[in-house]
């Protein structure tokens, strides 16, 4: 293939509401997968536009991340999220973050200003602040608790939601990223796969991966690394790779969905869950956004 092939794909988090009209984040995602078409025809990296992705998600406040997050049992928003750059396999993370608009941003800011991989509650919320990451004035009028209505309310199916973006950019480098509010209704101090790197996200240099769904059962999997590992060790095909890895964690009784892109730029959005919000600019040009 061309080296100048860019794709990506993002989501909005699995487990949408059956019956629900999802025509406003389809809308969402396929401006999103334009802009992020834009600045990777301008040369911009995968990193850079995966995070800026998983920005515009959290701010958009139609996702159950960032301004849409869900609280805790406590009433408390505890947000996670990661990110990995396939090329270095640099990777950043925070856990259990409150107070700050943009978990994916703080995110970032571990990977590039610690010598750590991930900061938990107090430390990251102390790390945060020292580096100026923007905070949220008011947490009682900000959020938009977009999930209110998100399906799976079944008592074994906490419902779910998150975003993230996987890229690969017109130099064949691959980047992910993740950012969750968590399962609604959380212990606090809960803490699932979305900033566990391997678990709800991973980049190197065959694969990158952005997981959605029941964390448990993603981090009981190591469903993000688990599907790099299969192309590069196992031979399989990308979408053979995702499939078998979101079998897994079925198997176990979890549910979720997940997008990954590999070194060729092929794209995979398996799920087994009501459905996954997603779109992606495909190998062909074309740009696909659904719900279901
Ligand atoms: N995976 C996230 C978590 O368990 C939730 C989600 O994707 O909806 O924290």
């Amino acid at each position: 293939m061309s080296n100048k092939r860019f794709t990506l794909a993002l989501h909005g988090g699995a487990g949408p509401k059956r019956g629900h009209d999802y025509g406003v984040e389809i809308a969402h995602m396929r401006g999103l997968v334009e802009a992020a078409r834009d600045r990777l025809a301008a040369g911009a990296g995968a990193l850079d536009v995966a995070v800026e992705t998983v920005v515009a998600l959290e701010a958009s406040g139609l996702y159950i991340a960032g301004k849409g997050a869900s609280p805790n049992a406590d009433g408390e928003y505890e947000l996670d999220a990661s990110l990995m750059d396939g090329a270095t396999l640099r990777a950043g993370s925070v856990a259990a973050l409150q107070g700050f608009e943009s978990p994916i941003l703080a995110a970032r800011a571990v990977m590039e200003r610690t010598p750590h991989v991930m900061l938990a509650g107090e430390g990251a919320m102390a790390f945060a602040r020292e580096q100026g990451l923007k905070e949220i004035a008011d947490p009682a009028t900000w959020f938009t608790q977009a999930g209110a209505f998100e399906d799976n309310r079944a008592a074994d199916r906490p419902p779910t939601g998150t975003v993230g973006c996987v890229v690969r950019d017109a130099e064949g480098r691959l980047a992910a990223a993740t950012s969750t509010a968590g399962v609604f209704g959380k212990l606090p101090g809960r803490v699932g796969d979305s900033p566990i790197i391997g678990a709800g996200a991973w980049a190197d240099g065959h694969a990158a991966v952005s997981c959605t769904g029941q964390g448990e059962y993603f981090i009981r999997t190591a469903v993000a690394a688990q599907i790099a590992h299969r192309v590069r060790f196992g031979g399989e095909s990308l979408e053979a790779a995702a499939r078998a890895a979101i079998q897994g964690v079925a198997e176990l009784g979890g549910h979720g969905g997940l997008i990954a892109v590999d070194r060729d730029g092929e794209i995979a959005m398996p799920f087994a869950s009501s459905g996954l919000k997603r779109a992606a600019l495909l190998p062909d040009g074309t740009i696909v956004a659904e719900a279901f």
